[in-house]
């Protein structure tokens, strides 16, 4: 899926330079003089703000969503409390449904209406700085990164399976998006708009929920088995599994936005291609192009030489040619705006908080249990 550009066809050269023999990383090292960054990178401290911020309202809404839940339930723990409608994030199937609803209808959804516009935003997102979404706002990839940090501090390193195991085990997301994409092709807007509001439909959240409220052994040890191997494999379920990363990978593939090497400043030092959590030849290529690259900007982070490493826009799309760096400060801003403005639109214009009746939910919720899925 990678289209990624070369600087070399050398066998030896062609591979990441800390892979190389040191006697030729040294080599290729000893012929650049290094012009070394002065400005301090401040991407790790915004990006990792931006986790910690996403995963403290991801925790909040979540547990919001447990005592809206429970106030239908009744008994011990009952709190009166209002449903957040940023649990739809989690109900990235429903906005996909949405979307297509949307599009053929002209109707905007009543059932999960948050969740087409938080499905718009990280599309967004992913079009304007690459798979933002995953690497600074996703709860699941910060705990991931959580994850395999300390198992790099515990082991001296991470894992990555050979290449004849990563390939397909990297497909298996796209398997994954194949079959929601096809499930939703086959359906019409009206059928969709039946299944939404469907009593499965309308509480996917809530089944979710309980879920792993109720998880089952076999469901903790696959559990169990995907937090071991993220300790190990860096991102080791948004690598292999997410179908909702596959999407905004594909997505990102077309954005103009890239991770570019400029090889004249370039000491060929590797700590790029170290650094990077997507493991991607960073330091062997002009422009990353891989659905892989997340725009994490760790490679940025480590770059010593002025100018040889950016998120930027290719020179074309640039006056007289010149490369645009997109600081981090501005892709931090641009992130933000983007999410606040999309979710506050939906808000000013009553779309963000579904209109299902109490009463429903009140028959619903407590029998959560019985509502089968409606397809067949
Ligand atoms: S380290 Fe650089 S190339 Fe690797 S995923 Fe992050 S932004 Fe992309
Ligand atoms: S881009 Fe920066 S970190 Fe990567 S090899 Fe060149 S100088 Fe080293």
């Amino acid at each position: 899926m990678a289209t990624q550009v070369p600087v070399t066809q050398l066998p030896e050269a062609s591979k990441p330079a800390h892979q190389q023999t040191p006697a030729k990383s040294a080599a290729v090292k000893s012929k650049k003089k290094l012009a070394r960054r002065i400005e301090k990178d401040y991407s790790a401290i915004y990006r990792r703000s931006f986790q910690a911020v996403f995963l403290l309202l991801n925790v909040w809404i979540g547990t919001q969503f447990y005592f809206w839940v429970r106030q239908y339930e009744g008994g011990a723990g009952s709190v009166p409390v209002s449903r957040p409608a940023g649990v739809e994030g989690w109900l990235p199937i429903a906005g996909l449904m949405n979307l297509k609803y949307w599009v053929f209808s002209g109707e905007i959804p009543r059932v999960h209406p948050a969740a087409r516009f938080l499905l718009l935003t990280f599309l967004s997102m992913a079009f304007l700085f690459r798979k933002a979404f995953c690497s600074w706002l996703c709860p699941i990839g910060t705990i991931s990164e959580y994850l395999w940090r300390a198992g790099k501090q515990l082991f001296g390193r991470n894992f990555f399976p050979p290449r004849w195991l990563d390939l397909p085990l990297r497909g298996l997301k796209y398997l994954l998006l194949g079959f929601f994409v096809w499930a939703i092709s086959t359906m019409s807007a009206m059928g969709i708009r039946d299944f939404m509001q469907s009593p499965y439909g309308l509480i996917a959240d809530v089944k979710m929920l309980n879920f792993f409220r109720h998880i089952g052994e076999t469901g903790l040890i696959v559990l169990g088995v995907f937090v071991l191997a993220s300790v190990f494999v860096p991102n080791f379920w948004c690598r292999f599994l997410c179908p909702y990363g596959a999407l905004l990978g594909l997505t990102s593939w077309l954005s103009p936005m890239k991770i570019r090497r400029n090889p004249e400043p370039c000491i060929d030092c590797a700590k790029c291609a170290k650094a990077c959590p997507s493991n991607l030849p960073v330091d062997k290529l002009v422009k990353i192009q891989s659905v892989e690259c997340t725009g994490c900007l760790e490679c940025v982070v480590v770059c010593p030489a002025e100018n040889a490493l950016s998120m930027s826009l290719p020179q074309l799309l640039m006056p007289k040619k010149r490369r645009m760096a997109l600081p981090a400060w501005a892709m931090a801003a641009g992130i933000a705006v983007l999410f606040l403005s999309v979710a506050g639109f939906a808000k000013a214009t009553g779309h963000w908080n579904s209109p299902i009746p109490d009463a429903v939910y009140q028959r619903l919720v407590p029998n959560a249990d019985q509502a089968a899925h409606p397809m067949p």
